[in-house]
């Protein structure tokens, strides 16, 4: 992996592994203390953490079939290692929330061990899980006694042959019990991820969102992004954010709802019988529920980011499409201090690119390149 551009001074901290500090206060314009802020004026306060790059499905826009090369485990960072970065993070560096993600984050075993060790040291942090769902049928009770707070599942149809296409698994079952067990023990709202495929399950959506609504899940579309592992990703093959507004309008009406996007990567949509809002708002019937459309691709939402993320295996990613990482895990195992980590990492964001992993243009680059590492392994 590269290193990032901005880690210019190399000392030795403790033990052999070198650890690379940003050159703070030298006219960089880096702040030497405070939040994780970077040159465009954003400021990060949302903690995505990859526990583990391995997954039990294979997401066509994802994973390729044969999967991917693990992470052996003496590289993933341990449960102890995990709570020194969201104690620095939570300390020193302002972040508000923490998400644990994949690869798939129900694998790892020691789950409700990370979870309860951040709660005991932070009761009010909110923490959240996104998941693909399978097992969580029967890890639920834990993870909740452990202190989550929310979850986001993985779900992009209700078909079992669709989903067996999608996911190269035939694990519907599974992912529509673990929703069901979440639900039941409580965890609300439980908001429900989408990707639509042209020419798979684009033209399941509307069957998915009435799933949603009768079973009270927040549903929200994602457009698919360049950080599939087969690199088969285009553009004109994107599913767009109009096209799922469109597609859905043919069996509901869908108006805007009021309240400001902000940080808020979704554009939320309030869902009513269809034919039902023709006349005076005042004769509406009550809306059967929220949809969100999430328009990374065609109406992005970079300049309101406030994404921090970590990999499985201890680096910085400042965005998803970075073409650089931070590693944190070599200073955190070379004995840094709590101070050293958080000036690493506040180095690492403070070079965020301005969108798409690019200071310039996007995707609209000529030279967008997608990252080395797809989803899976950044950690979606
Ligand atoms: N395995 C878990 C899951 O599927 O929820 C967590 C990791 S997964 C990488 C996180 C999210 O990324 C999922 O909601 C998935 O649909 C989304 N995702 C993966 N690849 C994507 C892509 N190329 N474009 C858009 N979303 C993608
Ligand atoms: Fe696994 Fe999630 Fe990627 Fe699907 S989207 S292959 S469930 S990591």
């Amino acid at each position: 992996m590269p290193q990032s551009s901005q880690t210019s001074d190399a000392i030795s901290l403790g033990a052999s592994i070198p650890v690379r500090v940003p050159p703070a206060g030298r006219g960089s314009g880096l702040p030497a203390s405070g939040p994780l802020a970077d040159r465009w004026g954003r400021v990060a306060t949302d903690l995505r953490i990859s526990l583990m790059d391995k997954c039990n499905l294979r997401c066509v826009y994802c994973m390729p079939a044969e999967g991917l090369n693990w992470l052996p485990t003496a590289s993933l960072l341990t449960a102890d290692e995990i709570f020194r970065l969201v104690d620095v993070g939570v300390r020193d560096l302002g972040i508000e929330e923490v998400r644990f993600t994949g690869g798939e984050p129900l694998v790892r075993a020691d789950l409700p061990h990370i979870i309860r060790q951040i709660r005991s040291a932070y009761p009010h942090l909110p923490i959240a899980l996104t998941t693909n769902g399978i097992g969580l049928d029967k890890k639920v009770d834990a993870l909740l006694k452990a202190g989550l707070n929310r979850v986001n599942v993985s779900l992009d149809t209700i078909c079992p042959e669709t989903f067996a296409q999608l996911t190269r698994r035939d694990k519907l079952a599974s992912v529509l019990a673990g929703i069901d067990a979440a639900a039941q023990a409580g965890l609300s709202p439980i908001k429900i991820n989408a990707v639509l495929m042209r020419g798979i399950n684009d033209a399941q959506g509307h069957q998915l969102l009435a799933w949603a609504l009768e079973g009270g899940y927040q549903l929200r579309f994602i457009e698919q992004m360049p950080l599939d592992a087969d690199r088969s990703w285009t553009r004109e093959g994107t599913i767009t954010a109009h096209e799922i507004r469109d597609s859905l309008a043919a069996h509901y009406d869908m108006v805007p709802h009021g309240r400001p996007r902000g940080a808020s990567p979704a554009q939320l949509w309030e869902v009513f019988p269809l034919g039902s809002t023709g006349q005076l708002p005042e004769l509406w019937p009550q809306a059967l529920g929220q949809v969100g459309i999430i328009a990374s691709v065609t109406e992005p939402f970079c300049s309101a980011c406030t994404r921090t993320r970590i990999t499985a295996d201890g680096k910085v990613r400042s965005c998803l499409f970075s073409l650089t990482e931070t590693d944190l895990m070599g200073a955190l195992r070379g004995g840094a201090s709590d101070r050293e980590l958080a000036n690493i990492w506040r180095g690492a964001m403070w070079t965020k690119p301005r969108a798409h992993g690019k200071d310039q243009a996007g995707f609209e680059a000529p030279d967008f390149t997608q990252p080395d590492r797809s989803m899976s392994a950044i950690g979606g």
